[in-house]
């Protein structure tokens, strides 16, 4: 019988040519529609903050969000989205970034984190690095205080954790899942 650390690997579909050609797309459907792998990651996720007291947990657009609000709730953090340009309706500060597949603009409520607060900082997949460098460069913006970076998968190829180095210092990058 596989651990549930292999099924939940085993659970990730690979999609290819998923949106562009060239793309190898990490379908997660099955792992959110089997509520033991997803408790499974959420607790994976929620152990990646190493016991230190988070203020916020910021989930980024759309499926980080996913993971985000229930890690938060684990923690007795709040929830704080970066999302897609154009959805938050008050002030933000927007920051522009370059995806595996396209060019985007994210933003966060400049009201969103107070400064020196601890945030955590989650999406489901790191690729490039582009969206997270983008989304840690808006949470150090409100002079929070980051104290980790965690994904559910990272495409250890693509080398997303150097473009996210300059931009986050000591800070620790985790993934559950490498590829
Ligand atoms: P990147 O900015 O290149 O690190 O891309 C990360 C973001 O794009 C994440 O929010 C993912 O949801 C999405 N993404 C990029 N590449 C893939 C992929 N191969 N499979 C699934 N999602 C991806």
């Amino acid at each position: 019988m596989p651990n549930i650390s292999q099924l939940l690997s085993d659970s990730i579909r690979d999609v290819p040519d998923f949106p562009n050609p060239g793309i190898l797309f990490k379908d997660i459907s099955h792992m959110l529609a089997d509520p033991a792998l997803l408790r499974h990651s959420i607790n994976e996720l929620t152990a990646t903050s190493g016991g230190v007291k988070i203020d916020k947990v910021v989930g980024i657009d759309a499926r980080g969000f996913i993971f985000a609000a229930p890690v938060a709730l684990n923690l007795d953090a709040g929830f704080v989205p970066v999302r897609k340009k154009g959805k938050l309706p008050w002030e933000t500060h927007e920051m522009a970034y370059s995806l595996e597949y396209g060019e985007n603009i994210v933003e966060i409520h400049k009201d969103a984190i107070f400064p020196g607060e601890s945030v955590l900082l989650i999406d489901d997949l790191l690729a490039t690095g582009g969206t997270a460098a983008a989304a840690i460069k808006l949470i150090n913006q409100l002079e929070a205080n980051l104290v980790g970076v965690s994904f559910l998968i990272e495409l250890e190829d693509l080398k997303g954790r150097d473009l996210i180095t300059p931009v986050l210092g000591d800070v620790p990058v985790n993934a559950i899942l490498k590829y």
